[in-house]
Order: structure tokens, then sequence, then C-alpha cells
């Protein structure tokens, strides 16, 4: 279980989040929306340990995730997708996933190849060739190399086309189904991302403006009007 208690952040005198709540159970599916500056990727790095809240504490399995500790996060099964294609572009796809996986179970290469079989495919291609979408479905494979129980994605749809889009929200849903991995995705896409997510949190200037089942917020007519 994944339990955000409270939590309060900012950068200086600035508050860019506002007491934020919210309890995930094991394979959670969570979407988190809002414009430009509302918080979302400020709340992901309080997950992560890689910013500390000013307020709150945030939760895995009981334990508290202390800032500042992030490896000691993805060993306890956080894994992190930033924002643009975290990939190394001078190594190939097969050396990415490897060095991914160095702390851990380097043979796990095999289940994330048949998992995304376009990196089967490209397994000796340089990854800086690849397209935007392929380098995407690689950083995600290298997330996946650390077998983690919560995968944290900080807008994976950006700057692709529609079509890879939903390839990548579709593997997503994959890697939910089999493994059982709890989804936690920042998206400004909202229609694609509530395809995948079970439930959603809205951000607006730091604060939860709404919460609740991703299928209630699909249905209403004046979903913009939350933003
Ligand atoms: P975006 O969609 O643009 O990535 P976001 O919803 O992820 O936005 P955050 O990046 O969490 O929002 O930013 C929240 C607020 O904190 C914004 O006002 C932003 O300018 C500010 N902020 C973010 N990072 C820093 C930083 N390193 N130093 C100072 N202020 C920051």
């Amino acid at each position: 279980m994944l339990e955000i208690n409270s939590v309060s952040a900012g950068y200086g005198a600035l508050t860019a989040l506002e007491n934020i709540s919210a309890s995930l159970a094991d394979g959670a599916r969570l979407g988190i929306f809002g414009h430009n500056g509302a918080g979302k990727t400020t709340l992901l790095r309080c997950i992560i340990g890689a910013h500390a809240p000013s307020a709150g504490t945030v939760r895995l399995n009981g334990e508290p995730i202390i800032p500042g500790q992030v490896p000691a996060t993805v060993r306890r099964g956080i894994a992190f997708v930033p924002q643009g294609h975290n990939v190394f572009p001078n190594l190939s796809v097969e050396e990415n996933l490897t060095i991914s996986g160095l702390l851990f179970d380097r043979s796990f290469v095999t289940e994330v190849m048949r998992l995304f079989p376009v990196l089967e495919e490209r397994r000796s291609q340089r990854a800086g060739s690849m397209s935007g979408g392929e380098q995407q479905m690689l950083a995600l494979g290298m997330a996946m190399m650390t077998q983690p129980k919560w995968l944290l994605l900080d807008e994976p749809s950006t700057g692709l086309a529609p079509v890879i889009v939903r390839n990548v929200m579709g593997q997503l849903a994959v890697v939910n189904k089999t493994f059982g991995t709890g989804l936690i995705i920042v998206e400004q896409n909202v229609p694609a991302t509530l395809k995948v997510v079970e439930s959603c949190l809205i951000l607006k200037s730091g604060r939860a403006v709404y919460q609740g089942d991703a299928a209630t917020l699909a249905a209403k007519p004046d979903l913009w009007e939350w933003f």
C-alpha cells in the first residue's frame, strides 16, 4: 500500500502542494492531472523521495519514504520515469536495459523484452537512433528492470503521435496486469490516461480540486471545468 498523508511541499517561499492525501492499494492505477505548474511533478518527487515535504509523509507498506534517499526508495520498489526520453543514447537497447538492472536481476532483460517486443526487435540498435515512441518504451523497460511494485510516470505521452500514445498507454495496462505493478501517471493527455487509470486526482495551484474514480470523471460533460 502507498499512502500520501497530508503532504504539503514548496520551494522556498513558494507553496507547490497543499495538504494532498491519497491511499492506494497494491496494483492501483492513479492519474494525476492539472495545468502546468499545478504541482504534479512535485508530488511525484515527494513520493520517490527526491523532494522533502514541508508537512505530511509518504508511506510505502506503512514505512515512511525518507526524503533524499532515492536509491533506497527504488530498492523498496518505486520506479520513476521522468519526463523526456531518459535513455543512454550511445548504448544499445540491450545495454540500456542491462545497465538499469545492474543492482537487480539482470536476467530480467528477457522478461522485459517479452513485454515490449519492439525492444527485442531493436536489441542491438543504438537507443539514440530510435523514434520517440520507441525510446519511451525503452525508458519504461528500463524502469521495469528494477521490478518495481510502483511505476511513477511524468507525462509519458509528451511529444508522441496519438497512435504511439495509445501504444504506450496500452503497454502500461499490460505491465499492470502482468506484474501487478501499481501505476501513477502524471499526464496532460487526460482522455488517453482515463482509459488506463481507475482513479484520479486533479491538482490546481497545488490543491486537490477533484479526487475520485476515473469512470465518473470520464462521464462528466463539464470535465474541463475542474481544471
Ligand atoms: P508541469 O506540467 O509544467 O511540469 P507541474 O504540475 O508538474 O507542472 P511542478 O513542476 O510540480 O508543476 O511545479 C509546481 C510549482 O513549483 C510551479 O509554480 C513551479 O514553478 C514551482 N517549481 C517547480 N520546481 C521548482 C524548483 N526547482 N525551484 C523553484 N520552484 C519550482
